[in-house]
């Protein structure tokens, strides 16, 4: 994949996981990255794949659920950079428990920073994509936004959410040149899904077409195509990148 030298990548919730692999898999093209995170160590990690890939990576604490943080991330990005080329909103959170378990403030948290983090990052984002006329957003979703899930109410509503919060930026930021999209992984091979025991996992699996967890780097391949020129006239969709799990 070529094209991506000195693009500059701003991904939230970085420091592991799928954010991480994304980073490490556009810093291999040569593209330099913000990287946020609520992790302290966000500076450190930005630094060793900066050293590890010859390019520039600055990382940056940031909160996505909160308003001025998201403001002063951006800032960053523009202050160190100059430009956005590309803007991925991973940063998510689970708070899993059945509906009727299920606290008020555990379905407002993962509204706050799976949606409204989103929300405030692209809008921020816009402002200097318009003004370049280019830029590229891909959302981070779920195969739960689309299927739904039970012990995930809160999860996959903020998920669906998402994906409406997609094609709505996609309609009103395509004149500007700015594409919108969403990946919806299934289940992948992070902290996130450690959680599960080993019998609810063989279960995940045996449902799965392709017989396997999802790795980072699957849905870090889809985020690189959807930032590549190829996907110039994509927007407004949802990619599903979960062994066949969905269809
Ligand atoms: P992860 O390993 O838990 O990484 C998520 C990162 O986001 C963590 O470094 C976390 O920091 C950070 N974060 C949490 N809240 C934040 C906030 N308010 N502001 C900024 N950063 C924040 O999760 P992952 O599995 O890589 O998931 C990445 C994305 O993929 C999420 O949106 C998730 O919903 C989505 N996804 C994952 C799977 C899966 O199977 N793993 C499937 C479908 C979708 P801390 O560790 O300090 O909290």
């Amino acid at each position: 994949m070529t094209g991506f030298e000195n693009k500059v990548i701003l991904i939230t919730g970085s420091a592991d996981g799928i954010g991480k692999s994304m980073a490490e898999r556009f810093a291999e093209l040569g593209s330099n990255l913000l990287m946020s995170d609520l992790n302290e160590n966000i500076n450190l990690i930005a630094d060793e794949i900066s050293k590890k890939y010859s390019v520039k990576a600055v990382g940056f604490k940031h909160d996505v659920s909160v308003e001025e943080e998201c403001i002063n991330a951006v800032k960053k990005a523009m202050d160190e950079f100059g430009r956005i080329d590309v803007l991925v909103n991973n940063a998510g959170i689970t708070r899993d428990n059945l509906v009727l378990r299920m606290k008020e403030k555990d379905f407002d948290d993962v509204i706050s920073v799976n949606l409204k983090g989103p929300f405030l990052m692209s809008k921020n984002v816009f402002i200097y994509m318009s003004k370049q006329r280019y830029g590229r957003i891909i959302n981070i979703a779920s195969v739960v936004g689309q299927s739904g899930q039970a012990g995930q109410a809160n999860y996959s509503a903020s998920k669906a959410g998402l994906i409406g919060l997609t094609k709505s930026l996609a309609r009103e930021f395509a004149r500007r040149n700015v594409t919108v999209n969403a990946i919806a992984p299934g289940f992948i091979q992070t902290k996130m899904t450690d959680k599960l025991d080993e019998k609810s996992k063989q279960q995940i699996i045996s449902q799965i077409p392709l017989e396997r967890l999802g790795l980072p780097r699957d849905v870090a391949d889809a985020a690189v195509f959807l930032a590549s020129d190829s996907a110039s006239y994509i927007t407004g969709q949802v990619i599903g990148v979960n062994g066949g799990l969905y269809m």
